[in-house]
């Protein structure tokens, strides 16, 4: 039996349609999953009961509740879950003042071997189903009013392309979470021909990418991908989706002692980020050890003095940047921790 939370709307309602349903009942089913957070077909009481009767029997509601739950002193929440096949992935909610972001997975593991994070222990495993990623956000509404949505969790989201993007789909819909496109974020490491394909779906959704180092030698060393597609092939992508969305693409870029914080390294970045346009995330490094034990965690203010040499010349080139906090190392929560369990 199919998941329920695996179809978009234009598909529920298509195949809903074989039973003599009408599209707006398909709405409102959505609705009743999306907006209220049903999980038994007899509790959508504006459907009668044999319409229940024939979902019930065409579809699946299967529970979907993590095995663990951890806090972290910072309020970071995270949640392992284990699928019917008994694999295991992580979900993580960021809590803020003003706003409360979710951090997708969309793989079990991940097969692109970055050197710096833990998601590709245990190499790649399978791609997630459309439900898998849809019930994790589901899973998080019920306690959080979620206003933000970053596909960085476990995987390479691009390489699960079809099931990504249906379940960006799913929840944008009108119908039923009425997620806002613009909230919504997905970083890959870099896949060229999926971000131009990703470009000419017009989502509407903002583009991450693990840039990490300027040069393809440096980058090479921490990212094998780039062996595949190198940076000339990644700008060309990039533009591509900039003119295509007309909105800036944003590169992340971990900060790396002795590695990619030099002066040569500033130059360079800097030049980039005016020849592109495109926006710049400072990422501090997440040890693969608990912040207690491998460091990680730190305030911003000694992030910056940390890099300050970096941080001081990359202000004198005028260049615009955001640092990212560090949230949850203490339970592995962070940034390229998770699947660290
Ligand atoms: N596969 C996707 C999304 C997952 S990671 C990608 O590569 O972008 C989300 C972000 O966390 C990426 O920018 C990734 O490079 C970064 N990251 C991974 N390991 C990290 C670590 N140990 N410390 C800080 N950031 C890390």
């Amino acid at each position: 039996m199919d998941s329920i939370y695996g179809f978009t709307l234009e598909e529920l309602s298509q195949k809903l349609a074989l039973w003599g349903f009408s599209a707006y009942r398909a709405k409102q089913i959505f609705g009743w999953i999306y907006k209220k957070g049903i999980e038994d077909f007899s509790d959508m009481t504006n459907i009668g009961k044999k319409q229940q009767d024939v979902l019930k029997k065409t579809f699946s509601l299967s529970k979907f509740e993590p095995i663990r739950k951890e806090v972290s002193k910072d309020k970071t929440e995270k949640a392992l879950f284990e699928l019917a096949d008994k694999k295991l992935i992580e979900t993580a909610l960021i809590p803020e003042k003003s706003r409360n972001t979710l951090c997708l997975s969309t793989q079990v593991g991940c097969g692109y071997n970055c050197t710096f994070c833990a998601s590709k222990q245990g190499g790649f495993v399978r791609n997630l189903e459309t439900f898998e990623i849809v019930r994790q956000y589901l899973e998080f509404s019920k306690k959080y009013r979620i206003t933000n949505l970053v596909y960085m969790g476990i995987g390479e989201p691009l390489d699960n392309f079809d099931n990504t993007v249906k379940s960006i789909k799913i929840l944008t819909e009108p119908a039923g979470a009425n997620f806002t496109k613009r909230r919504i974020s997905l970083s890959t490491c870099g896949l060229p021909d999926k971000i131009k394909k990703l470009a000419g779906l017009n989502l509407g959704i903002k583009l991450s990418v693990s840039l990490h180092a300027v040069t393809n030698s440096k980058r090479s060393r921490l990212m094998p991908v780039n062996n595949k597609y190198p940076l000339e092939e990644l700008f060309e992508s990039v533009k591509y989706y900039q003119h295509k969305q007309k909105y800036p693409v944003t590169f992340e870029y971990i900060l790396l002692e002795d590695f990619n914080v030099g002066e040569d390294d500033v130059k360079k970045l800097a030049k980039l980020i005016r020849q592109t346009g495109a926006k710049l995330n400072l990422i501090p490094y997440n040890g693969k050890e608990k912040a207690s034990l491998a460091g990680g965690g730190e305030s911003l203010s000694f992030i910056e003095e940390k890099h300050s040499f970096f941080i001081k010349n990359l202000r004198k080139e005028k260049i615009i940047f955001t640092l990212r906090k560090s949230r949850g190392p203490d339970i592995n929560a962070a940034c390229g921790q998770l699947r660290s369990y």
